[in-house]
């Protein structure tokens, strides 16, 4: 089963796919931890992402439509600061500030 994967635009946090009627969806869309390790059975959806973009991969899916979306490269290199645990001491005195949207 092929994918549809875009790759998100900076910030963006409801998906753009437009419908047969040319509406855009605006679905949520959540991360998908399609590699949980505690879930005994894996959907068909799940496995293939697994083989698709292998363990870990920071995958997103919409709500709605289930369009997948790759993390925004920009968003990995300012505001993804969110998203990965660092050690204190690499931030220092810049760790209370925040980079949201
Ligand atoms: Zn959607």
């Amino acid at each position: 089963m092929p994918f549809k994967v875009k790759t998100k635009m900076p910030g963006q946090r409801a998906c753009n796919e437009k419908d047969a009627k040319g509406e855009l969806c605006v679905g949520h869309l959540k991360r998908w931890f399609y590699d949980e390790p505690r879930r005994l059975n894996r959907t068909p959806d799940e496995e293939e992402a697994l083989k698709e973009f292998g363990k870990g991969a920071e995958i997103y899916r919409c709500e709605r439509c289930h369009t997948l979306y790759r993390p925004s490269p920009e968003d990995r290199s300012t505001a993804g600061q969110r998203y990965e645990l660092r050690p204190v001491s690499l931030l220092g005195g810049f760790i209370h500030k925040r980079s949201d949207h």
